[in-house]
């Protein structure tokens, strides 16, 4: 069986701990390795690690950091594949998908590439009289990002590209369900040249996260989870003086207006909702159908969502893999039970799937409840799984209503063909990430990422301007060379400009 290690200043490690945990394969149901699980001292090891490291890399030309980015960069690229596949065993999601977060995170390497440009600072030439005045930006230290399963390269690469860039030194905490592609980016980092100590994975669970938490010499913490983990990482870790940001979980809505084109509509709606069987935080998993929208939308999307080929994410002809874990499994189909007994139409049951050579992997076909109303656990909790539950509401605004009063406000989308229902939607929705006629709108990353009300605590969006922002602090420097001929002209009141 297949031991994964931590990656601690420069390659892989045991560590002290001799804790661990199993990592299945979705597909099969089968064990496939064990990955260790960090105590306190294998995170004080990893801390102590990047802290030496910090000294020497934030110290590093800007034209240094550039060329690694570069060359990490493009040793990502050659290796996508090899990281996909690695993802699709423990995930369970199809190759193909898994390539596609490589390649979303891997253009956020490429704006991080562009560091020198994104890190100029400000001048002002004789603010006052033979003063200038001139602002830059500085690295903060040890920086942490603990991750979720569901993205196990793209989430990280949302933060330590631009951490690095930045002149900080990276620990990463993924998930301890699908731990083998941050070893494989650690890997990765090594041949592009990054000294030792600058990316550092440690695995693990609670302990591994409090342990970063608590630590003196950690300076922020990046979170991406569920909302209640994401609440508790935000409040211990500014209880202990960091800067965090903390994204959590979703339920997101997308509107249908009578006058959309329904077979566009259901054809985006679909993919939106059952694309990585449900497992994304931007998955659509509320469709809303306005006025006379609802019969040939759960039409049209029922025979589609029906017709989604379900099996091993290997198999290039599956278009969805299975669920990450058994009890996720569990956890879904018991919601769709819920939503059965309390009143939903099931226009199509996933449960029960079983496909045929899988017969222990853990599958739930695609599911489309409708009649669903906000009283119903399936609306009220965010299920994570391949399940579109479709509620109606009668005009534009009442459907607005409806997502703002839910408690997340991570992305939301509009399907029209009038220009004034989208500005009115645009400008009405409480929530981070709107898409008008596209059902994901994850921002490119030169944008940054992040939702609103219980799908984010912290002030900071994550990569794009934000990022840097997040990874850097402000220095306001205000100079005089006073000419040596000259007498000290100081007084006693404040200093005003001149
Ligand atoms: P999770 O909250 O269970 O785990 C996230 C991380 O926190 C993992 O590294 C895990 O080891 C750690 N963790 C778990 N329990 C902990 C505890 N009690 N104390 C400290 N650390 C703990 O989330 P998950 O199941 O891995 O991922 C799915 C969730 O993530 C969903 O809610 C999804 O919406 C959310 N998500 C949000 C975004 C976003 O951008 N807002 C993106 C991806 C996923």
């Amino acid at each position: 069986m297949k031991n994964i290690a931590h990656w601690i200043n420069g390659g892989p490690t045991a560590g002290v701990s001799t804790r661990r945990a199993a990592v299945w394969n979705p597909a099969t149901g089968e064990q496939q390795a064990w990955v260790a699980l960090a105590d306190q001292q294998d995170v004080n090891d990893a801390v102590s690690a990047a802290s030496r490291a910090f000294e020497h890399w934030s110290q590093t030309s800007l034209s240094k950091r550039t060329r690694i980015l570069f060359a990490f960069r493009e040793l990502l690229n050659a290796r996508a594949t090899q990281i996909a596949e690695a993802i699709c065993d423990e995930h369970g999601k199809v190759v193909s998908d898994a390539i596609g977060e490589v390649q979303r995170g891997l253009e956020v390497v490429e704006f991080a590439c562009g560091i020198p440009t994104l890190l100029k600072g400000s001048y002002s030439d004789q603010a006052s009289t033979d003063v200038d005045i001139f602002s830059f930006r500085e690295p903060l230290g040890v920086v942490a990002g603990i991750t979720p399963f569901n993205f196990p390269a793209m989430v990280p690469m949302w933060m330590f590209p631009v951490a690095i860039a930045c002149g900080n030194a990276f620990i990463l905490k993924p998930s301890e369900r699908d731990p083998s592609a941050a070893m494989l980016m650690a890997q990765l980092w090594a041949e592009a040249g990054l000294p030792e100590g600058v990316f550092n994975v440690v695995h693990g669970d609670k302990a591994a996260v409090d342990a970063l938490l608590d630590h003196p010499d950690v300076a922020a913490i990046s979170f991406v989870g569920s909302t209640p983990i994401a609440k508790y990482i935000y409040e211990r870790g500014t209880a202990a003086g960091k800067r965090v940001q903390a994204l959590g979980g979703a339920k997101n809505h997308a509107i249908i207006m009578p006058d959309a084109d329904q077979g566009f509509a259901a054809e985006h709606l679909v993919a939106a909702a059952f694309g990585s069987a449900g497992e994304r935080c931007m998955a659509i998993s509320a469709a809303v159908a306005v006025g006379t929208a609802g019969a040939e939308l759960v039409d049209i999307v029922s025979k589609k969502a029906a017709a989604i080929r379900v099996g091993p994410g290997r198999d290039p002809s599956s278009e969805m893999g299975p669920i990450v874990t058994q009890d996720a499994l569990k956890r879904i189909v018991g919601l769709i039970d819920s939503g059965e007994r309390q009143g939903a139409r099931l226009a199509v049951d996933g449960r029960g799937l079983v496909v045929k050579g899988h017969e222990k992997g853990y599958f739930v076909g695609p599911t489309v409840l409708d009649a669903v109303t906000p009283q119903m656990d399936v609306y009220k909790q965010e299920i994570f799984g391949p399940v579109l539950s479709v509620l109606r509401c009668e005009t534009i605004d009442e459907a607005i209503a409806l997502v703002n009063s839910n408690p997340y406000g991570n992305g939301t989308a509009i399907f029209t063909s009038s220009g004034e229902a989208a500005r009115r939607f645009q400008r009405g929705v409480r929530v981070g990430m709107i898409g008008i006629n596209v059902p994901i709108p994850v921002p490119m990353a030169y944008y940054s990422f992040g939702g609103w009300k219980a799908s984010l605590f912290g002030d900071k969006h994550m990569h794009g301007p934000e990022g840097v922002s997040f990874y850097t602090r402000a220095k306001v420097v205000t100079a005089r060379w006073p000419k040596s001929e000259e007498g000290s002209a100081a007084s006693y009141h404040f200093p005003t400009s001149s």
